[in-house]
Parts: C-alpha cells; structure tokens; sequence
C-alpha cells in the first residue's frame, strides 16, 4: 500500500516504512519542533500538534519586553527581572511617593526622611 506522508513532504511510501521515514521526514523539524527552544513534539503522539500549540505560547525562550524598562529577555528570566527591575514602580507607603527601584535607597534614607520631617514639622505648626 501506498500512501502519501501524513506530514506533507513530497514523498510517497509504502506503509510499512512510514515509522522509519517519519523519523527523518524534512517536514518534521517544521510541524513538530518548537523553532525557539527546539524543543521536540513525538509525531506518533496523536497529542503532539495540540501540545505544540500550548508550548508555543508557554515556551520559555519566548522573547517578552519588560513593562518597565522596555528591555527584552527570555520569558524564563523575565520573572526574575521583574522581581529586581531597576525601573519597576514602587509606591512608598510611608510618603505616598511613587518611584523606580533604584532610587529606593535615596528614597528611604533621604527624600522620605525629609518629607516625613516636614509633615512632622507642618503638623506641630497646626497643632
Ligand atoms: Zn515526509
Ligand atoms: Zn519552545
Ligand atoms: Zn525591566
Ligand atoms: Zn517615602
């Protein structure tokens, strides 16, 4: 029996040798690999497109631009990076002030320092 490659390469095979060409199909690395990490799908897993598509959109090396500092990186680092982002946005909760992270240091030992003595100072003046 003759049958054409369920992959869609040009070639035409005898059913018994369909596991064997599947393995080395030109097709394969194109419906079955993920083209960012490389990763591998099993072309006998019925599962195996579906899965591809789920890893597709999970995939670790998928490239994400940080919300903060515009900077591009790998998904996998990006939880990192977001966590330690020099330009993420933190809101004081003592002053109510919103800055980036790395002026946290002058935020706290100066600015926040400063502005709570002056509402200090404005409330003994009302007081
Ligand atoms: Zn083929
Ligand atoms: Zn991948
Ligand atoms: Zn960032
Ligand atoms: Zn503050």
């Amino acid at each position: 029996m003759k049958i054409f490659c369920p992959l869609g390469c040009e070639e035409i095979l005898i059913y018994q040798n369909l596991q064997n060409h599947l393995d080395i199909c030109s097709n394969l690395e194109k419906n079955y690999k993920c083209n960012l990490c490389a990763k591998k799908f099993s072309v006998i897993n019925e599962q195996a497109k579906y899965e591809m598509e789920i890893h597709k959109k999970n995939c670790e090396k998928i490239l994400v631009k940080c919300i903060f500092c515009e900077k591009e990186m790998f998904r996998n680092q990006y939880e990192i990076h977001n966590y330690q982002c020099e330009m993420k946005i933190l809101k004081c909760e003592k002053c109510k002030f919103k800055f980036p992270l790395k002026f946290k240091t002058a935020h706290d030992e100066f600015y926040c320092n400063e502005f709570n003595k002056f509402v200090e100072n404005v409330r003994n003046v009302f007081n």
